[in-house]
């Protein structure tokens, strides 16, 4: 069977996850976290970079440090994974869902600026398949209306729009490093700010709202509870393993690319001949082969399509579920404007295995199997 995903690993893992062990220092915040939050900051040019648990709770921190407040709107695509509205719901927002363009998948920007009331606050771009939105347009309309934008590059690391790490635009940046991710540390993230004045607060939020980081640079003499908070540090085992996979993050993005490269090239003639969708790249971006996917005609067609790949030994998946007509989606927000993109082309969209190190032969068979589907 070719898996879908195989989690990321490069091979050192172990002797760094051996050196957090071996100093007695395994709780958050240690030497791996502090190595893995100051290689983020120089290699994206990031105001100030926090591990978190997940990118779900970069994403919860990020609607907590935006000041919510209950009846509060925040705008967001519908087609995104669950993390991205959570995160607003639990911050006491009500979701406005907003169409996706259909080449990219991502929030329409000429559909956000219909969508605002005096009640919204926070615009929300989520950077599909590493592939940035449309962030000049999206910066633009947040500055005249005076709404906070945060970033779901849990897809983005290692991606870029006009030459800036995604996540770096926004207010805030939400990364994830789950195991599908292209960098991981089983389960984590990080929240990149790129407001200075958010960073004591964001501290706070994060070490269960005391001033202990504070404390730890000796900014104060003794620390206490200052504000409502939780707990986002991820064990320094955990920012162990994704030490190693930074340091091979050049590795890790053109192996990545690569593939993607070998499927598109394999797969334009199908686009030509009109029989499938590929995906479209912005010029202004540039991607980190976090997907490959491409678009049957229709909904049967994708069903069978997946299921002819099944049968050999081939695990291609789709998601998500529109938010908006999922029962949670019903509860907390509404879509504005008309669906003409989101349901339809998320029917019709599959993705085929992509991982780091997918073997040559492997893609081979996948190709040859896609082909092979077409040619009935
Ligand atoms: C993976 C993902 C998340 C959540 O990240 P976790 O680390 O799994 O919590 C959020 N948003 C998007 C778009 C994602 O793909």
């Amino acid at each position: 069977m070719i898996p879908f995903n195989v989690p990321p690993c490069v091979g050192d893992e172990l002797e760094y996850v051996k050196q957090a062990i071996d100093a007695h220092k395994i709780c958050g915040d240690g030497t791996f976290t502090k190595k893995c939050n100051a290689w983020i900051e120089e290699r994206f040019h990031a105001q100030k970079v926090l591990l978190t648990t997940s990118g779900t709770t970069a994403l919860d921190m990020a609607m907590l440090l935006c000041d919510i407040h209950p009846g509060d709107e925040v705008i967001l695509p519908s087609f995104t994974f669950s993390s991205t509205a959570t995160a607003a719901v639990l911050a006491g927002a009500k979701l406005v869902f907003v169409d996706v363009r259909p080449d990219t998948m991502n929030i329409d920007e000429t559909k956000i600026e219909a969508a605002i009331t005096d009640k919204t606050k926070v615009i929300v771009a989520m950077h599909y398949a590493g592939v940035a939105c449309e962030m000049d347009t999206i910066m633009d309309i947040a500055r005249r209306h005076n709404l906070m934008v945060v970033e779901d590059a849990a897809q983005g690391v290692m991606s870029s729009y006009k030459g800036k790490a995604l996540g770096t635009i926004g207010d805030f940046g939400c990364y994830s490093f789950h195991e599908t991710k292209n960098y991981s540390m089983g389960e984590g993230g990080a929240l990149v700010i790129n407001n200075p004045d958010y960073n004591e607060r964001a501290e706070i939020l994060r070490e269960k709202g005391t001033n202990r980081a504070k404390f730890f640079r000796g900014q104060v003499d003794k620390y206490t509870w200052v504000d409502f908070g939780d707990s986002y540090l991820p064990s320094e085992l955990n920012a162990a393993y994704l030490w190693a996979q930074l340091l091979h993050a050049d590795e890790i993005n053109e192996n990545r690319l690569t593939s993607w490269h070998r499927y598109r090239e394999a797969f334009l003639p199908l686009a030509e001949a009109g029989k499938i969708e590929l995906q479209h790249i912005p010029a202004e971006c540039t991607h980190n082969a976090h997907m490959f996917y491409l678009k049957c005609k229709n909904l049967e067609e994708r069903t069978e399509f997946i299921r002819f790949l099944k049968k050999n030994d081939i695990l291609a998946v789709f998601h998500y579920i529109p938010l908006h007509s999922a029962p949670a989606g019903e509860k907390f927000g509404r879509f504005d404007g008309e669906d003409v993109y989101t349901t339809a082309e998320s029917e019709r969209l599959v993705r085929l295995p992509m991982y780091y190190g997918l073997t040559e032969d492997d893609q081979n068979k996948v190709i040859a199997k896609v082909l092979e589907f077409y040619e009935k």
